[in-house]
């Protein structure tokens, strides 16, 4: 046997293009997104006015804007996107993650950007041909498919679901349940209302019922997975109505079906309501509740993200302990290159690859464009140093190898743990 501690002469620049093209040339599957397949209308959002109005820009336009929180949101869409265009774009560079979003997106779409050029922008996106735009969307962002979030409580939502749209097969769904768990006494109404008998103290034959509830719409959407957002003081066990709903309906119906329940912890509503959408902030949470769920329920399986940086670390080592739990991407807050980079790189150090790098949580089809692009150019960075420090051993890697890790990160490892 031959003893050498020489580190091999790898490149580390012909590393980084073999990496850095695999990620780009792997398709992904977005796990968690707030798009609608295209059979929903116009409840998939595109076009530029509505990235304009993206939550993330209108809480930065107000940073910089004088303009009244009423006046605002009374103005047109068009005229909201104008004011945080010229707000974020025309009076000082668009530096921040959410701005060059935007920029990366119309870039990618062969767009040229100034800060004159919102007129065209507009003009070019008039003319798109939606069907073509949503192929061209998904192709460059290289996704196999995007999941969806489908609330049963979303009155529009489910009309759509009432006419039994003709599906297109690239959208997934998942079946989102926040107030079933968070607001009881509107979801209990709402069910009663759909002829299903509930109480409001839960008594009776409401378990029952809020089961075959479940059983219909797992049977009408065949979701991958059933979720909550919760808050960041989301306690478990607790003596109240989440945890009764969780230990007698959700989990052991997550038990009976195999599907996973996905636990999103920590925005905290509201913290400004004249933001509306855009006013929810972020707290710690207590993972002694997911600790919990987990040890307790080692038969159902669980996905997590969590939306506090001080929960990460954390978070990753709940996930060396379950291997019921799934941790999934950088969500909202936590989607910005300095958190993935940082994410990513304890993951892998954590947990190899056994975990979903990321999801997009877009809420407008172009937001595909660049939330990959960015996302992809970071975990491919991090990747280099993890290949780098591995072949520095002597251990062999190959493009297959790499690429069977990618995909993994990408989805597929998300699709094993589901099935
Ligand atoms: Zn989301």
């Amino acid at each position: 046997m031959i003893i050498s501690n020489q580190p091999l002469s790898t490149s580390r620049g012909k590393l980084y293009d073999q990496v850095h093209r695999i990620v780009q040339s792997t398709p992904a599957l977005d796990m968690h997104t707030h798009l609608y397949d295209p059979a929903f209308g116009d409840l998939l959002l595109s076009g530029i006015d509505e990235q304009l109005v993206y939550h993330y820009l209108v809480a930065e336009t107000f940073r910089s804007s004088t303009m009244g929180y009423e006046d605002f949101w009374k103005l047109p869409r068009a005229q909201q996107a104008d004011h945080v265009w010229s707000t974020l774009f025309q009076e000082r560079s668009p530096i921040s993650e959410a701005c060059r979003g935007v920029l990366t997106s119309l870039h990618l779409l062969g767009l040229e950007t100034g800060p004159k050029s919102l007129p065209s922008i507009r003009q070019w996106f008039k003319e798109q041909d939606r069907e073509s735009f949503v192929s061209r969307c998904l192709e460059i962002a290289n996704l196999r498919g995007v999941c969806m979030t489908n609330s049963p409580f979303d009155p529009e939502e489910k009309a759509v679901w009432d006419q039994s749209p003709s599906r297109d097969s690239r959208f997934q769904t998942g079946l989102r349940l926040d107030p079933l768990l968070l607001d009881w006494p509107v979801a209990g109404k709402t069910l009663a209302d759909w002829g299903y008998e509930v109480s409001e103290d839960m008594g009776g034959t409401s378990v029952v019922s809020v089961t075959r509830f479940l059983e219909d719409w797992r049977d009408r959407i065949h979701p991958l997975y059933l979720m909550v957002s919760l808050p960041p003081d989301f306690t478990y066990p607790a003596d109240d109505h989440t945890t009764r709903m969780l230990q007698q309906v959700i989990l052991p119906f997550c038990r009976a079906s195999g599907l996973p329940l996905a636990l999103m912890i920590g925005v905290r509503r509201s913290v400004n309501p004249f933001l509306q959408l855009a006013g929810d902030g972020v707290g710690r949470a207590d993972l002694s509740a997911l600790q919990c769920l987990c040890a307790e329920n080692q038969d159902v399986k669980f996905l997590s993200t969590l939306l506090s940086r001080e929960n990460q670390h954390e978070l990753c080592v709940l996930g060396r302990k379950f291997r019921n739990l799934h941790i999934f991407g950088c969500w909202w807050f936590t989607n910005v290159p300095s958190m993935i980079q940082e994410m990513t790189r304890m993951r892998l150090e954590l947990l190899g690859t056994s975990f979903t790098a990321q999801h997009s949580d877009a809420r407008v089809l172009d937001q595909v464009l660049y939330k990959w692009d960015h996302s992809r150019r970071v975990i491919a960075d991090v990747l280099t140093d993890k290949y780098f420090d591995m072949q520095q051993t002597g251990w062999p890697l190959s493009e297959e190898i790499i690429r069977a890790d990618v995909t993994h990160l990408l989805g597929a490892g998300f699709e094993g743990f589901c099935s």
